[in-house]
């Protein structure tokens, strides 16, 4: 029994199969802290911040919400505005920590506070559980270190094996330490049509599986713009509001009790998509930032500023393009298709850097996942996970394809303003316009 345990929520703010929950009733006392790090409201080297309004709103009601489901237990969710290590190391000695648990997390700054830790507090035993994938570590029919470089030999050795059972809710709690303040004061109003509680999360879920959608998802998945198209599950996700394992759960009832097609099982198949990417992430650490990717390609990029600003606002010659970025900005959410749509114009038709794309979702995306994000923005970028490599798509076919009436194109005004790719020559004298 320890007497006091500080259970650092990251991205697991849920507490439906929560095992961080499981170790926590193993004290006398319990903190439950999140910590936001300042540096995501900074301007980081890309020009972009590391959270935008969107996922800012949307994770402020995923914590309002794990607060409120605390404060039922007797318990409740202390929010910190600081470094990791700072905020980590003044609750440990406030409150006399004996045991910190937490989520294993893709994250380098995640994990490098967490090593700092030890090694200031040589006593504290630290817990660290996976809450965020289908399949644990111990799991996987290979060494981390020989997870397939692609998707599909992945998938075909993974597949087959049961996911675990999610764990239940906690019925009670530790009560907080002795000198835990209760402020807990974050703006939560809702204006997007995602709403981060964990209810909304769970209502949502019902909501799906309680409907025709799963039975024809693989047909509907790569449409652009309806809400019914895909599951909408990632902002969720992201967050760790929804646990991967429930949904797999629901999955199988609905296929047990309604039908098992080939859309039910490709609902799996891109959670498995998911997993992959996390696997990936904690197989190649900070590669999955690197320019040249984990396989040391070489990337077709360089950087036009003005070309970044049209491809953010949706001023490019690309109606579909524009489109989608306008979406996105308006409400932090952009389609598979869309993403894979635009990811290819930065990179192709405007010629510029990856990672400038992969920055600007992070601080755009509501679902902005590390591993998600940055991996699928390496396989487009062509230094990924993709064995064809350099995948570029052709604008005006697919947008025949997804969008044959333009629908899509004018509901986000995508051809509002089309201006050409370069505006300025190389002396930044304006071109002239016609
Ligand atoms: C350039 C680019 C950046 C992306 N960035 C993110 C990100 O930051 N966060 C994120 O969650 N997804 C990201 N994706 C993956 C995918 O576009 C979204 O997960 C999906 O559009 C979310 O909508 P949905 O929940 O309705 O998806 P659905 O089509 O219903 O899929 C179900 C779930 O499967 C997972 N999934 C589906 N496709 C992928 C994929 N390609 N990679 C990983 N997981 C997948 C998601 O968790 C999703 O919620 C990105 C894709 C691209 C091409």
């Amino acid at each position: 029994m320890y007497r006091h345990t500080l259970l650092w929520f990251t991205n697991n703010l849920r507490l439906d199969d929560n095992p961080v929950f499981n170790k926590a009733r193993n004290s006398e006392q319990l903190t439950c802290l999140f910590i936001q790090h300042p540096r995501d409201k900074r301007t980081n080297r890309f020009g972009f911040k590391g959270i935008g309004k969107h996922r800012q709103q949307f994770l402020n009601q995923a914590l309002s919400s794990l607060h409120s489901k605390l404060s039922l237990l007797n318990q409740a969710l202390e929010v910190i505005e600081s470094d990791y290590v700072e905020a980590l190391s003044q609750v440990i000695l406030r409150d006399q920590v004996e045991h910190l648990v937490t989520s294993r997390h893709t994250g380098s700054y995640e994990q490098s506070a967490l090593k700092e830790i030890a090694s200031r507090f040589p006593h504290l035993v630290i817990t660290v559980l996976e809450t965020h994938t289908l399949y644990g570590e111990r799991q996987l029919p290979f060494a981390l270190a020989e997870l397939p470089d692609s998707f599909t030999p992945f998938r075909k050795k993974i597949e087959s094996i049961e996911v675990d059972a999610r764990i239940a809710e906690p019925d009670s709690l530790p009560p907080l330490g002795d000198k835990q303040g209760s402020t807990f004061n974050i703006d939560c109003s809702s204006e997007n049509a995602f709403n981060g509680s964990e209810q909304s999360a769970l209502d949502h879920l019902e909501h799906y599986f309680s409907s025709d959608l799963p039975a024809t998802y693989k047909e509907t998945r790569n449409g652009l713009d309806e809400w019914a198209c895909s599951t909408k599950f990632s902002p969720w996700l992201a967050l760790g509001v929804l646990s991967p394992k429930r949904i797999i759960e629901r999955l199988n009832r609905y296929e047990e009790d309604v039908v098992a097609n080939d859309s039910t099982y490709w609902i799996f198949f891109e959670l498995l998509w998911r997993d992959y990417f996390q696997w990936y992430a904690h197989k190649w650490g900070n590669k999955i930032y690197h320019q040249t990717g984990p396989f040391n390609r070489k990337p077709l990029t360089s950087f036009y500023p003005e070309r970044m600003k049209s491809w953010i606002e949706g001023t490019t010659p690309y109606p579909i393009v524009n489109a989608a970025m306008r979406q996105l900005k308006a409400t932090g959410y952009q389609s598979n298709r869309a993403r894979q749509l635009v990811a290819s114009c930065l990179v192709h038709e405007l010629g510029i850097d990856w990672r400038y794309g992969a920055a600007y979702f992070e601080e755009a995306l509501i679902d902005f996942d590390l591993a998600s994000n940055w991996g699928n923005w390496q396989y487009l970028g062509g230094v990924g996970a993709d064995p064809r490599g350099h995948r570029q798509f052709n604008l005006a076919k697919q947008t025949q394809t997804y969008d044959p009436e333009g629908l899509f194109i004018k509901r986000w005004g995508g051809e509002e303003m089309m201006l050409p790719i370069d505006r300025v020559d190389y002396h930044d004298w304006p071109i002239e316009m016609k």
